[in-house]
């Protein structure tokens, strides 16, 4: 049922020429379903060379036809995803409802892209002198180094690969270990839709060891990382070091405000929804509920509610609503923050504790009046961990929403026109979606500010991100 895993270089998969593997485990099972090959340093020599060659290939390329190409690519993901949200659910272990939608997404973002790509145009200004032409012109910045994240193991890649390719820049795109089969499976779509074989390579293997070679390298133009604040801000430090542009999507801990005058039960019912997606694994879950006193009690018990109803299983099983998390050290890191919270006075309202002995499951949870001091209103929890805390004044709201490093989602819910307007204005994040959940489509802005990082993944500034800017200036005499 799961399909062996290969490098892609050069136009060709392949195993790994040392030929070392990882394990790789459905966490729904905790069973070893395959083997994820280990790129060695002549691996990454030959996807340089090839990302060389892809680059001066795939720019010549006219930006209609590369439309073309990734028209394709995005018609064979749809026609594929019945296989490929399977294969993710079995990696990855999210219901597999949610694997349709992110395989059917990417194709909507392969699809925006594709068409977008066709209009990177540059401008002319007007001269001073007679006879004199002043042209900005947007070139492709050259071969990208994408790093991407298990949680979403299509959607972070396609983001980033379809924004560099319709640039006209070639790819190495380093897949997530955890999770490589379906993001092999995106790669494999544009292989197949005709991209030359050079313009995208993929390789899994030791992050540090990949990131650490192809980050300083002479051919590597532009590095795109998501994950983890702390790795995100190793790599940028290398890339800077390196004069390498950046994109870097990271960590957030998003602050949800409920106030007094919200339509309580919507609210419940969306932020309910966001919270247990994808087991919580998601950078922009809601993880700091912050809920006027008025509306607190009932806020609490409607969430208590549907957090006790979520059925919690294997994703292959039609009625699961919420898979497994990914590996056995999210358990652990989901039993310090409860213990930790609890230790400090938290009071837990429902779950905390992991489902069962078999795979990777662990329990909606819900926790109520948390320190600051804790850890879980600190860093990210990244699962199902919901921390609910009262607020008597709306300043007081504004003030925690924005205490923390992190700014990249935040949530809130209102009827009143001006107190929507101040939370556009006011919250220190990069996304900020107001009575309900409309983040992450590929025509809008995707990304963070402070320690949740810079750049944005979805919107013409995801173009941007891959295209230099040049200046020429030409006099007729
Ligand atoms: P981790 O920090 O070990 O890894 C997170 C991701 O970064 C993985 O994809 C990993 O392969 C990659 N990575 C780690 N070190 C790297 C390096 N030196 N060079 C290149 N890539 C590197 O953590 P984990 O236990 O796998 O995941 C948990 C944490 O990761 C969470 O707390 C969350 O903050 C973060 N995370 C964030 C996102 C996101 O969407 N922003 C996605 C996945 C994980």
């Amino acid at each position: 049922m799961y399909p062996d895993v290969a490098l892609h270089i050069a136009g060709t998969w392949c195993s790994a020429s040392s030929g070392e593997t990882l394990p790789i485990i459905n966490p729904a099972t905790g069973e070893l379903i395959g083997h994820v090959p280990v790129a060695s340093r002549t691996d990454l020599d030959r996807a340089l060379e090839a990302a060389e060659r892809g680059f001066r290939q795939w720019r010549g390329v006219s930006a209609f036809d590369r439309s073309k190409v990734m028209r394709k690519a995005a018609q064979l993901l749809r026609e594929r995803v019945d296989a490929i949200a399977q294969t993710m659910t079995l990696e990855q272990g999210k219901p597999m409802a949610e694997s349709k939608t992110e395989v059917l997404s990417a194709a909507d973002t392969i699809h925006w892209f594709a068409e977008e790509g066709r209009r990177a145009y540059g401008r002319v200004i007007p001269a001073r002198a007679d006879g004199v032409l002043q042209l900005v012109i947007k070139e492709p910045v050259g071969p990208v180094a994408a790093f991407t994240p298990w949680n979403f193991p299509i959607n972070q890649a396609v983001r980033k690969v379809s924004a560099a390719l319709c640039s006209g820049c070639s790819v190495i795109l380093k897949g997530p270990e955890d999770t490589p089969a379906s993001c092999a499976e995106l790669v494999r779509a544009f292989v197949d839709a005709g991209l030359p074989g050079d313009a995208l390579s993929l390789v899994f293997g030791h992050p540090p060891e990949i990131s650490n070679y192809l980050i300083p390298h002479p051919v590597i133009r532009k590095i795109s990382f998501t994950g983890s604040t702390p790795v995100g801000k190793q790599l940028a430090s290398l890339a800077g070091l390196h004069m390498k542009r950046v994109t870097m999507e990271l960590g957030g801990h998003a602050p949800a405000i409920v106030f007094k005058d919200a339509d309580v039960g919507k609210a419940v019912q969306v932020l309910a929804a966001s919270k247990y997606r994808n087991a919580g694994q998601v950078c922009v879950a809601p993880t700091r509920f912050l809920v006027h006193d008025s509306v607190f009690e009932q806020f609490v018990e409607e969430f208590v509610n549907r957090s006790r109803s979520v059925k919690v299983g294997n994703g292959l099983d039609p009625v699961t609503q919420m898979g497994p998390l990914v590996h056995a050290r999210r358990i652990e890191a989901m039993d310090a923050f409860v213990a930790d919270a609890k230790e400090q006075g938290a009071t837990l309202r429902t779950g905390g504790t992991r489902l069962g002995n078999q795979g990777f499951f662990y329990e909606p949870t819900v926790l109520t009046d948390v320190p600051l001091t804790s850890r879980l209103m600190n860093e990210e929890p990244f699962g199902p961990i919901a921390a609910i805390q009262r607020f008597s004044d709306d300043d007081e709201a504004f003030t925690e929403a924005n205490r923390l490093p992190y700014g990249l989602a935040a949530y809130g819910y209102t009827t009143s026109a001006a107190t929507a307007a101040k939370l556009g204005a006011s919250i220190e994040s990069g996304m900020v979606s107001i009575n309900h959940h409309g983040l992450a489509l590929p025509e809008t802005p995707f990304g963070g500010m402070k320690d949740s990082g810079y750049g944005s993944e979805g919107g013409s500034e995801a173009i941007e991100a891959y295209l230099n800017t040049k200046f020429v200036t030409q006099s007729s005499v």
